[in-house]
């Protein structure tokens, strides 16, 4: 997958509305070197609206990508949903991509808009905070359980160490 797949070359489509669709995987990601994600399924439907003093483009983000489970460190496919517009202005001078997520302005020497750094950056905000392994039907996250016991195990060993009145005395010893 090119990056110069997603450049909407604007000043040759005609004024109104224009559908484009995405089907994204790894190689999305691997055009970011700094992503968090290596791997996923997302869907992306565009639709621009195209006139000659402004454009709006509205996202359709579904999808899945591999993140770590925040419980037991195993990888998983994280369901992800979002909307989002982005309203691009003709002005003086180009805005930094990275300043905002909505709006954008575009100087008047400009011809084309690379949509793909700003699909990324929705991808990122339509990813919810907490990553957890979906629950199963006896209602626990599906953990791998391999990790999941080595995990309790560790824990368990936190919680002698904190608890062993030895580990106390040898805290208050001056060496
Ligand atoms: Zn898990």
């Amino acid at each position: 997958m090119a990056k110069n797949n997603f450049v909407v070359d604007y000043k040759t489509m005609s004024a109104g509305r224009h559908e484009m669709k995405y089907h994204l995987d790894g190689s999305f990601f691997a055009l970011f070197a700094e992503s968090e994600f290596q791997n996923g399924k997302v869907d992306v439907d565009i639709t621009a609206n195209i006139s000659e003093f402004a454009l709006k483009f509205e996202f359709d983000i579904k999808g899945t990508v591999e993140v770590e489970c925040d419980r037991c460190l195993g990888l998983f496919d994280l369901p992800i949903e979002g909307y989002f517009e982005l309203n691009v202005k003709f002005g003086d001078q180009t805005s930094d991509p990275a300043e905002a997520d909505d709006e954008i302005v575009l100087s008047h020497e400009e011809t084309k808009l690379d949509l793909a750094h700003h699909i990324y950056e929705y991808i990122v905000l339509s990813v919810p905070a907490r990553r957890v392994h979906p629950v199963g039907i006896d209602g626990l996250p599906q953990c791998d359980p391999d990790m999941s016991a080595t995990l309790e195990v560790l824990e368990a060993h936190d919680n002698v160490l904190e608890t062993d009145p030895r580990w106390d005395q040898l805290r208050n010893y001056e060496f």
